[in-house]
């Protein structure tokens, strides 16, 4: 029964879905996320993952989520990317959004959730079944994928803007949008290929690797709403020069990728151990 939870996801009803793709963190950010987790997984849990998607595969296939959004093979895994909020809610409110799952704006935790589970039920050994084998490679490719996107800020932002898709800016005089601000803009700003993000990453935040371990989920969500609603609260007084965008949000942006990356650790050491 287990092994068909994907699948029942796959099959529920699609939500509201965005007419602009949503990217999450764009692949650069992604690649950050996924080579910080993967070098903070334990050593069998590695091999474990290696053997499911081919060796440092978390990393390769962590833009595959999006590369097939518009595809048929999941045909409503778009809105999995995505977990819509109000402006303005109170801790409590935003806290019920983990486990009771809202009915539109998004389907992100609800997929996570279940995707966990299917990824716990896979056996210690990849069964011989084609199938079998290909839906537990596509489960942790997801997985890796939707674990990024928790921590973009504009992928859980709010619904009457269309996760910041409606909110329109200019990034060095040329047209843009806040959601793509912060799924591209700003990780390229800085100018790293994402093998040095991470080097330069783990040097600067390393000390802070106890302590978002031992964050709760709950503490990190009302953590990444609070993020989300101080960016939309500098968009009011911004001055719109991008060098000043940049200055303020460039690091608290790279510790939400690095806390991305070790819960991301945490969480796959979890489940493969
Ligand atoms: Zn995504």
């Amino acid at each position: 029964m287990k092994k068909h939870i994907l699948y029942a996801l796959i099959c529920a009803a699609g939500l509201s879905m965005y007419s602009l793709p949503a990217l999450g963190w764009g692949q650069e950010g992604h690649r950050i996320i996924a080579k910080i987790a993967y070098d903070h997984l334990h050593r069998g849990v590695r091999k474990k993952v290696d053997k499911i998607l081919g060796t440092q595969g978390i990393i390769h296939y962590a833009n595959w989520p999006d590369e097939i959004k518009s595809d048929t093979i999941y045909p409503t895994s778009y809105d999995w990317h995505f977990q819509d909020f109000n402006g303005g809610m109170s801790d409590s409110a935003v806290l019920a959004a983990l486990s009771d799952y809202p009915k539109e704006g998004g389907n992100l935790f609800r997929a996570m959730d279940s995707l966990v589970k299917e990824a716990k039920a896979c056996p210690r050994s990849l069964p011989k079944e084609e199938a079998d084998r290909v839906r537990i490679n596509h489960t942790l490719r997801f997985i890796v994928h939707l674990a990024g996107d928790r921590y973009c800020p504009m992928h859980t932002a709010h619904m009457d803007d269309r996760g910041g898709n409606d909110v329109k800016m200019k990034w060095f005089g040329r047209d843009t949008r806040l959601h793509t601000v912060w799924d591209t803009h700003l990780i390229e700003s800085q100018g790293y290929s994402y093998t040095e993000y991470v080097r330069f990453l783990e040097l600067k935040y390393r000390h802070r690797k106890k302590a978002i371990e031992q964050m709760t989920d709950e503490e990190l969500l009302l953590h990444n709403y609070h993020f989300t609603e101080a960016i939309y609260e500098y968009q009011q007084t911004w001055d719109g020069n991008t060098y000043h965008y940049i200055y303020h949000w460039h690091e608290p942006m790279e510790e939400q990728l690095y806390t991305a990356g070790i819960r991301l650790a945490q969480l796959l050491n979890k489940i493969y151990k």
